[in-house]
């Protein structure tokens, strides 16, 4: 029988022990998250970050910007790098086109880096050493490991190779000894891979990509996409067909989305033990 991967009963058992853990830090944990211009979905992603930092006794200001420039995101960004209260730092992602997303991101210190996406930190999970890991790739890493998916050696296929989520997905997974292939729009015949995968992982964006035909029997689905049809919610995976072929599936939403912002929180601790120079892993 098919079951779900319940990401929010792991986030909120995963939470339970991270408590446990920040309660015990004589310091109070601080991060900032960074906004500019008017996206939807930006404005809600940071309603239920800041919900959730305040439900673990984490502080999360936000600052919000409707128009700015690089250098001027780049100079809070160095202020708040020297700040002694500031744990962490993240800048919610995408920025308006006028602006380098690139730079304004690896100005942020790596120490302070709750995204993992500086390049110092990229090139740490590419080299497998410790580091502060890509919150949607952890949180799937962290999601098959509650519910014990044994990975090594497992055919992976990612769909999606962006540098948020398909790219420290394929090195997080590699590094946990999986077998991975990472598919993205120019590959050809989709099907014919994914029909050889244990597990498939899809990060598009695109209602429905996964069909139950391009599925083997008793694999699991991790569906990491979001998408609003008519004001509901939902991934890239036919799921009503899919399901009923697979052994574990993650819902839409439910799935990874919880477990991303679980990982805001857990880095921010790992954030906070690496600047006191403790070990992570
Ligand atoms: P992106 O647009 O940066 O990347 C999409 C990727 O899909 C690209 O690499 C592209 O090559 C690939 N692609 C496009 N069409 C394809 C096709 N027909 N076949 C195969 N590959 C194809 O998107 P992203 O930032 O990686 O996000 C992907 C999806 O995941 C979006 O729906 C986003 O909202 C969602 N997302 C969810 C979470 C979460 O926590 N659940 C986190 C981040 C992103």
């Amino acid at each position: 029988m098919t079951k779900l991967l319940n990401g929010v009963d792991c986030k909120n058992k995963l939470k339970i022990k991270l408590k446990n853990k920040i309660t015990k830090i004589k310091d109070k944990l601080s991060i900032t998250v960074i906004s500019v211009g008017n996206n939807e979905a930006s404005k809600i992603y940071i309603k239920n970050k800041i919900k959730e930092c305040n439900s673990i006794n984490i502080e999360c200001k936000h600052l919000h910007y409707e128009k700015t420039t690089t250098n001027e995101l780049i100079k809070v960004i160095k202020k708040l790098n020297k700040d002694k209260n500031t744990t962490g730092i993240l800048v919610q992602l995408p920025l308006p086109k006028n602006i380098n997303e690139k730079l304004v991101i690896n100005s942020i210190d790596k120490l302070k880096d709750i995204d993992g996406l500086t390049e110092t930190n990229i090139a740490k999970l590419y080299n497998n050493e410790p580091g502060i890991i890509p919150c949607t790739a952890k949180g799937i890493i962290d999601l098959l490991d509650f519910y014990n998916i044994e990975l090594v050696g497992k055919n992976i296929t990612i769909i999606g190779r962006s540098n948020l989520v398909g790219k420290p997905l394929f090195h997080s997974l590699l590094n946990k000894n999986a077998t991975v292939t990472l598919c993205h729009s120019k590959t050809k015949n989709l099907k014919s891979i994914t029909k050889k995968s244990d597990i498939i992982i899809v990060a598009v964006g695109k209602p429905n990509l996964i069909t139950n035909d391009m599925v083997r029997k008793n694999s699991i689905i991790i569906d990491v996409g979001i998408n609003r049809i008519n004001g509901k919610i939902c991934g890239d995976v036919d799921f009503k067909k899919v399901a009923k072929k697979c052994e574990y599936i993650t819902p839409v939403p439910g799935g990874v989305g919880p477990m991303t912002v679980y990982e805001v929180l857990s880095n921010t601790l790992d954030c906070y033990k690496i600047q006191q120079n403790k070990n992570i892993r």
